[in-house]
């Protein structure tokens, strides 16, 4: 029992955090510059942090991630990393030639309280940035927020630099979608092509972090929105943010400065999500849904029908990003399954808002935390007090899942211990079928497992 010192009596904690379920807001400030066409993410603090991120954001996607650090040494830990940051960004140009550097702080530079916009002036005033390139930048500090709040300033980043909007309204969409794997940013991509949208879609990390094995280094991956496709995002008729705690910031953003208006939906996870972004696709793209999204949409529901059976009424633990959690626990629910327990370290008091709104009254003994004491430690502890029948969220789950014989299925970030999941998608109505055929694949290998010699079944 490698947790057997979890005690099942749960006090109130004011400080303590036992294994966060969140990770530090710089991660998603770099996953989000991964995917801007050309871009190098650069951490302005220790190389330490910078290693830290870099080594898992590449252990979840199992491809090496490019990132450039300011280096601090006790020097700079003192007097600023001004000077340090200007070399880095004349370094950086010259020998790595990215067409964009996206700067994001760390705790370290945020307590000195280094200023970005002096800084990057002066490297400009000095020369170190060359004609047509640029520099961005984001505040990170983590001791504030999220892996997701990281993420979803950078995008705004995006916005703020890059976005602009001329006399000449363009026919396509912003999409804005979130934390989300590459598998799932092609699966959106698709979905808008297959209903006849143009869009712009901001990060998009396709190609970047699921690239394919072309024989040959690429420094720079084929994929990311590219700064044209940027800038023209402010000349788009509508923008759908995808998850409210990852993209509502930059939509906001684009409203304000270039007055695109928008709609902010979660995640397409499952039928109900998955619906309303199609039919916001369908209204705001003014198109008709063709016939093979309602087939898929038809497949969805064919396995959904099939296998009640094994779903009904199964008590179901869940953890990781807000913008996840909501419309999984909604989809779980649509299921006839209980998500009894859902945990998310990212603060934001809306969170427990939009779950009520989703779960609509269906789960009255649903326990909800967020924020910093809601960590794997007090759901280990619920479980312990009362079982579950599945657990749904990122690797740190699995030595719950160990000691209680509680099936898992990995989903989230970071996957530290499973590979390929950022190359199938669980957004839409096909990613749905796949997260069903991972719960179902749980449920059915305990039943082989632990079935008796005459209850041992060759057929489902
Ligand atoms: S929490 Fe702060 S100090 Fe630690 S790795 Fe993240 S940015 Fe660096």
């Amino acid at each position: 029992m490698l947790l057997r010192h979890t005690p099942t009596e749960v006090a109130e904690r004011k400080a303590l955090t036992v294994n966060p379920a969140k990770t530090c807001q710089p991660i998603g400030a770099m996953y989000a510059a991964l995917g801007l066409s050309r871009c190098l993410p650069h951490s302005h603090g220790s190389q330490g942090c910078c290693a830290y991120h870099r080594s898992a954001l590449s252990r979840h996607y199992k491809e090496p991630v490019m990132a450039a650090t300011s280096s601090f040494t006790e020097g700079s830990s003192v007097f600023g990393g001004q000077s340090n940051l200007v070399a880095s960004i004349n370094t950086i140009f010259e020998v790595y030639n990215p067409d964009v550097i996206a700067c994001h702080s760390t705790c370290l530079s945020e307590t000195i309280g280094d200023d970005f916009k002096q800084i990057v002036d002066r490297a400009d005033k000095k020369g170190s940035i060359p004609e047509g390139k640029k520099v961005i930048y984001c505040n990170t500090p983590s001791y504030a927020g999220s892996h997701v709040t990281g993420f979803s300033s950078m995008v705004k980043a995006f916005v703020d630099f890059f976005s602009e909007s001329t006399a000449d309204k363009l026919n396509q969409l912003n999409i804005i979608p979130g934390w989300v794997e590459p598998a799932d940013m092609r699966e959106l991509k698709s979905i808008a092509a297959t209903l006849g949208v143009n869009i712009v879609m901001f990060p998009d990390t396709d190609g970047v972090m699921n690239a394919p094995q072309t024989g040959e280094h690429e420094f720079y991956p084929r994929g990311g929105v590219t700064q044209e496709a940027l800038v023209s995002s402010g000349d788009s008729i509508a923008t759908l943010a995808l998850g409210p705690t990852a993209s509502t910031a930059a939509a906001k953003a684009l409203d304000r400065k270039c007055d695109v208006p928008f709609e902010v939906l979660e995640l397409p996870i499952g039928l109900s999500a998955t619906d309303e972004f199609v039919n916001a696709l369908r209204k705001k793209g003014r198109v008709k849904v063709p016939q093979c999204i309602t087939d898929q949409r038809g497949e969805l529901l064919d396995v959904m029908t099939d296998m009640h059976q094994y779903f009904y009424g199964k008590r179901v633990a869940l953890w990781g990003d807000p913008d996840q959690l909501v419309p999984l626990a909604e989809f779980l629910t649509d299921l006839d399954m209980k998500p009894v327990y859902i945990v998310t370290g990212t603060p934001g008091k809306k969170f427990a808002k939009r779950l009520e709104d989703v779960l609509d009254g269906r789960v009255p003994e649903a326990k909800i935390a967020y924020g910093a004491q809601a960590d794997m430690f007090l759901m280990h502890q619920w479980i312990k007090n009362e079982p579950v029948d599945l657990l749904i969220g990122n690797t740190y789950g699995k030595y719950i899942a160990r000691d209680e014989n509680i099936p898992f299925v990995r989903h989230g970030f970071p996957i530290l211990d499973r590979t390929t999941h950022q190359r199938f998608p669980t957004l839409g109505y096909s990613g749905a079928i796949h997260l069903l055929d991972q719960i179902l694949n749980v449920f059915l290998d305990k039943k082989d497992r632990e079935s008796s010699e005459i209850d041992f079944e060759l057929v489902l």
